[in-house]
This record gives structure tokens, C-alpha cells and sequence, in this order.
């Protein structure tokens, strides 16, 4: 089928909520993708900090398919042992505690949203300006973005915004009522911006004063994204509660939230469920994907290209460069041409989130010489 005639029957059979670039990818390997017609690619983009590893990294690809092959699906009415495992491994590597398996970075939100009001009957949630977590009615109420939010009112109630940037503000915001102020330590979706550590000491404090949970979403800015397994490890700042999606499969749909000690035992049997989390094979990929995101010369590997290509972009000029490790973003007039004629002219992938930001998210593995190769593309598209 041709890239036309996809693109005519898409039209007439599925929702029209994504404006897609016109490109058929067909085969990945590494940081590159190829399209139907032979095009090689260098992605920056990673389907969005998923294929965290590099598309099918071979020992994702060996953990999948031996999975595959022996079960896929029982539901968690019964034991397997691949999700077990990554619970543990999950709480050990975070905050300790206890885990809740689903499917997406909406879902691990929906449960800490769920988990903080019954923590707190009818609590409040506190939410930053900008913030993105997902788009299921509870995370959709606690993303505060009129577009997105104003045409499926009325919204879950009990939510309160307070700006991304002002630590008075949020601890003013938290009182007895408050059940969770929740947090993305590095706001991805609105184009790569980092919450000042001020902010989340004085949520940390303010929590610890009025018994309310911190909530830390981690599903674009953990992973070893930042070049720490999670975000905060940096700012030395512990949630409660942490929320984890994206590239926690390399490119399968798994997501976690992990309670610490203190909370592991809120919910009862019947408070929360679904019927495929912690799937086999979904489960065998985030393992694979751990073995090698969870090592600290790895890790450390993330910070030094990560530096790299801050470096470079600082070095082409662009304004106002956010960000850590191998999640940064940047402000260039007319982002989404930009972003356009990347793909078409350079045949790099990188994403605009705004009029006139980009975001990169390769994936972690990216090496220096394609992080220089992706610089000199978008040198020569800026130039
Ligand atoms: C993508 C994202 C979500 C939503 O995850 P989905 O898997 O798309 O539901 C939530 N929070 C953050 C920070 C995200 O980047």
C-alpha cells in the first residue's frame, strides 16, 4: 500500500485526533528508522521517550518474543512470576513500597489519583500550571490546559493549580484538606521545562506539615531520561507516590505507581484493577529494559551526551535550552515547520510542542557521533 493510499483509508476509519507527519515507518533498529520507501532516519524523539533502549534493542527483542512464545495473558487473578519480579524491582530501585501495574502513563496517574483520595476522603490534589498527565478524566483534571480540559467539562472536582514556578504559591495552595500535590519534576509535554528545586522542597514540606501525599510523575523524565533513573534523585527530594510509563516497555505499553512504605497498603482487594497489567510479556520487556537503564555507568553515560548535546545546541544559537540529560528543549521561531522540514529535508525526527519549541528524546542509547550528526542537521535547517 502507498503512503496515499494509507493516508485516504486513515481518513475514512480512524478518529481524526492526531495530526500526523506524512511518513510510514517500517522497520527501527537502534536510533534509526526507515520508512516505506527506503529512507533512513535518525530519530530524536524516541515515540516519545519510549524506546528508551534503542528501537528493538536485541535484548528486548529475545525477552519479548521468548515471552511470547511461552504466555502472554492470564489476567492478575493468578501469579506470574515476570510482573512480581518487576514490582520488586521497581519499589527496591525508587522509594520501597509497593506497586500497582497498569498499562499507560494516564493509568499509573488515575491510580495515584484514586490512592491519594483514599488516603484522604475527598481530598484536594495540587497540581502546577503546564502540567501534563494524561488524558483519562481523573489525569485530564489534573492537567490544567484549557484546550485540552474545556471541551469534556464537567471535570473531576477537587483540583487547584498553582503556578509551575512560585514555592509561596504551592505551599500556600496545601492545607488539612489537601490529599496530594502531584508534580512532573521536569515538565515534558509543554516543551521540556524543569520544576526550580525550590518547588518541590516547599511540596515536600508542605506535605509533611498536612499528611499530603507527594506525588511525582516520572513517566517522560524517569527512566534514566535525565541520566538518574528518576528525576528526582537529583534534587534529593522523595515522593510518596511515583507514577511511570513511556519508556519503562521500550515500546510495549506498561506503566507503574509505586507507593512507599507508608502507603503500600491503602488500597484493598476491589479498590483498583484492570485486566491487563503486569502481562507476561509486558513485564519481561520492562525487565529487559531496566537490566540496562538501571546501571550507574549507563547512567552516567546519559549525563555526558546529554551535556554534549546541550552543549551543541548552546553552540547553534537556539534560546532558552531546558532541560536534563537526553530530555531537552529548546525556542526557535515556527517550531512545527521546523520540525516539518526536519523530518522531510534532514530526515531527522524531533517534536514541536508549541508555536516555537522543540523537544528532543532520543533514545538513551544515541551515541556522540549521531548526537553530532543530529546537531549538524539541525545547524543546516537553521542556517
Ligand atoms: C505521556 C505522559 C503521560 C500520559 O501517559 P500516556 O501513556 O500517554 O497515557 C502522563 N504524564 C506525563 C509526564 C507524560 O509525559
Amino acid at each position: 500500500m502507498t503512503l496515499a493510499e494509507l493516508r485516504s483509508l486513515e481518513r475514512d476509519h480512524v478518529m481524526p485526533t492526531y495530526a500526523r507527519q506524512p511518513v510510514e515507518f517500517v522497520r527501527g533498529d537502534g536510533c534509526r528508522l526507515w520508512d516505506s520507501e527506503g529512507n533512513e532516519y535518525l530519530d530524536f524523539l524516541a515515540g516519545i521517550s519510549v524506546a528508551q533502549i534503542g528501537h528493538c534493542h536485541p535484548a528486548l527483542v529475545e525477552a519479548v518474543t521468548e515471552q511470547a512464545a511461552r504466555l502472554m495473558h492470564v489476567t492478575s487473578l493468578y501469579y506470574t512470576e515476570p510482573a512480581i519480579r518487576l514490582a520488586e524491582r521497581l519499589a527496591k530501585r525508587s522509594v520501597g513500597g509497593k506497586v500497582f501495574l497498569c498499562n499507560s502513563g494516564a493509568e499509573a496517574n488515575e491510580c495515584a489519583i484514586k490512592l491519594a483520595r483514599r488516603h484522604k476522603a475527598g481530598g484536594e490534589i495540587v497540581v502546577l500550571e503546564g502540567a501534563f498527565h494524561g488524558r483519562t478524566m481523573g489525569a485530564l483534571s489534573a492537567t490544567p490546559q484549557p484546550a485540552k480540559q474545556e471541551p469534556f467539562a464537567p471535570l473531576v472536582p477537587g483540583f487547584v493549580v498553582v503556578p509551575r514556578d512560585d514555592p509561596e504559591a504551592l505551599a500556600a495552595a496545601v492545607h488539612s484538606g489537601t490529599a496530594a500535590v502531584m508534580i512532573e519534576p521536569i515538565q515534558g509535554e509543554s516543551g521540556i521545562h524543569p520544576v526550580p528545586g525550590a518547588v518541590l522542597t516547599a511540596a515536600r514540606t508542605a506535605c509533611d506539615r498536612h499528611g499530603a501525599l507527594l506525588v511525582l510523575d516520572e513517566v517522560q523524565c524517569g527512566m534514566g531520561r535525565t541520566g538518574w533513573l528518576w528525576a528526582w534523585e537529583p534534587a534529593g527530594v522523595r515522593p510518596d507516590v511515583m507514577t511511570v510509563a513511556k519508556g519503562l516497555g521500550g515500546g510495549l505499553p506498561i506503566g507503574a505507581c509505586v507507593a512507599a512504605p507508608a502507603y503500600a497498603d491503602l488500597f484493598q482487594p476491589g479498590d483498583h484493577g484492570s485486566t491487563f497489567p503486569g502481562g507476561p510479556v509486558m513485564a519481561a520487556a520492562a525487565g529487559a529494559v531496566l537490566e540496562v537503564v538501571d546501571d550507574a555507568d549507563f547512567l552516567s553515560g546519559v549525563r555526558a551526551r546529554g551535556d554534549a548535546l546541550r552543549g551543541g545546541l548552546e553552540r547553534l544559537g537556539v534560546a532558552n535550552v531546558q532541560g536534563a540529560g537526553l530530555m531537552l528543549g529548546f525556542d526557535v521561531p515556527g517550531a512545527a515547520e521546523l520540525s516539518r522540514r526536519a523530518l522531510r529535508e534532514q530526515r531527522l525526527v524531533v517534536n514541536a510542542t508549541g508555536p516555537d519549541r522543540i523537544r528532543l528524546l532520543p533514545p538513551l542509547t544515541v551515541t556522540l557521533e549521531e548526537i553530532q550528526d543530529a546537531l549538524g542537521r539541525l545547524g543546516a535547517l537553521l542556517a
